[in-house]
């Protein structure tokens, strides 16, 4: 696992600051690339600026190889069982994949 320091900005959903991101091998974060907030287990995307933006699960789906989308949605049932482990309120993004 990775991190890489990136550009501040906040969860779309809740609102956390976020500066990094982990990821598997030596990937970097790129604009389009996919997001999970850590806090909240909400999906998002990467702007061009490494803001964040929304992406809805049907804009996911549309925009990526089902294969991806899957490993998406398996990290984010991941990130969802930490966040309800440590007892935090997930935007359920999960639900709607
Ligand atoms: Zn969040």
């Amino acid at each position: 696992m990775k991190t890489t320091k990136h550009k501040v900005s906040l969860c779309t959903n809740c609102s956390t600051v976020l500066d990094a991101s982990s990821h598997k091998g030596d990937h970097s974060p790129e604009p389009g690339h996919v997001t999970i907030c850590i806090m909240c287990a909400h999906v998002m995307t990467y702007n061009g600026d490494m803001s964040m933006a929304d992406i809805s699960p049907e804009d996911l789906r549309r925009s990526h190889p089902i294969e991806a989308y899957l490993n998406v949605k398996e990290m984010a049932k991941k990130v969802e069982a930490f966040c309800h482990s440590k007892g935090r309120e997930t935007s359920n993004y999960v639900n709607k994949m």
